[in-house]
């Protein structure tokens, strides 16, 4: 069994590699060839943790696993640890053995980057100049640094509930060359690209803020009752996810689906478009929305890709097992 410690990622992984694993992932996904297994996530009653497992298998990329992991609040302040934790663990699909187990935390941020990146290759106008960002928290400023790599970009703005926040987002755009400002949500409507990232549990991006052919890439919306866009900007917009069970059950989805708005069928796969039996955007004017709400065969895609790396450069540790 291979063994790819959390200290080595960060050097390892590139986000041409997480893009290209996540983008191969969804159009397995789409095809019927991968999927995911139900998710378990608990309260376990101690140190205030949730605790899940996310697994799947890609029988086109032969990869099996689960990651496993959640969110402990008190690390950071009672032992200097980050609150997110997580491991992936692959197995061969052959035999069943457990053949790697890899650091998940900044890779849990990379393919989730990636995954909205995705979306923008395939959903944005191909002319999209100004991307707005919703949220300037940890994910954030993963979110941006991907994302201004897939169109040629001449601005960014930025609306956080916390505006003290906002210079997480100011220094990604510094570090890429591209003017950033801080705008107000109406404001929004000058982007043609909008990501949001944020653990709202209320909406602030509403239909209204957002104009006819901007592409909205809604990425924190992950469990129940979360919610960062208003219901009514799925009505209007031609809605694609990562996995149509999530995005109505605790995606951004959900609370259109909740108020009648839209139906499951309304809901469509991005991996259909990767794979071309979606047209994806239909015309500059439609407002195109992707509901990231992240499946594990992200993460085993990306975990894979890791360990490929970390063989290729004899980082990996071998242990007999
Ligand atoms: P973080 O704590 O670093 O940042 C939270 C962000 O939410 C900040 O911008 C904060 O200002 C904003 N926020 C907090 N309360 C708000 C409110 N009431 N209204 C509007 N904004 C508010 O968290 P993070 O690590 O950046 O994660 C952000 C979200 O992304 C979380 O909800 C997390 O669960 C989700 N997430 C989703 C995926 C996925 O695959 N879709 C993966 C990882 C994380």
């Amino acid at each position: 069994m291979l063994i790819v410690p959390e200290r080595e990622i960060a050097d390892l992984m590139t986000r041409q590699a997480a893009f290209d694993a996540v983008e191969r992932v969804f159009a397995a996904m789409a095809s019927g060839d991968a999927y995911n297994f139900p998710v378990v996530r608990e309260a376990i009653g101690h140190e205030d943790a949730l605790y899940g497992f996310k697994g799947g298998f890609d029988r086109a990329g032969l990869t099996l696993g689960l990651k496993a992991g959640g969110y402990w609040p008190n690390n950071l302040e009672k032992r200097g640890l980050i609150n997110h934790q997580s491991t992936v663990f692959l197995f061969d699909p052959d035999t069943g053995k457990p053949s790697a187990m890899v650091g998940g935390n900044l890779l849990t941020a990379l393919r989730t980057a990636a995954a909205s990146s995705v979306s923008i290759k395939h959903l944005a106008r191909a002319d999209a100049k100004v991307i707005g960002m919703i949220g300037a928290g940890h994910q954030a400023a993963f979110q941006l640094r991907a994302a201004l790599e897939q169109r040629d970009f001449e601005k960014v703005i930025g609306w956080n509930y916390h505006p003290e926040m906002l210079p997480n987002i100011e220094k990604v755009a510094n570090e890429a060359g591209v003017p950033f400002e801080a705008v107000e949500l109406d404001g929004m409507t000058e982007a043609d690209v909008i990501i949001s990232i944020t653990s709202a549990f209320a909406p602030s991006l509403m239909a209204d803020h957002v104009s006819p052919g901007t592409h909205v890439a809604c990425m924190g919306t992950d469990t129940k009752g979360k919610q960062e866009v208003e219901a009514a900007l799925l009505a209007k917009a031609g809605v694609f996810t990562d996995e149509v069970a999530q995005s109505i059950t605790i995606g951004e989805a959900q609370h259109a689906m909740a108020q009648g708005l839209i139906k499951e069928g309304d809901v469509a796969q991005l991996g259909a478009v990767i794979n071309g039996t979606n047209p994806g955007r239909t015309s500059d004017d439609q407002i195109t929305l992707f509901d990231g709400t992240g499946v594990g065969l992200q993460d085993l895609a990306v975990a894979a890709s890791v360990v490929e790396l970390a063989v290729q450069k004899g980082i990996a540790i071998e242990v007999d097992f």
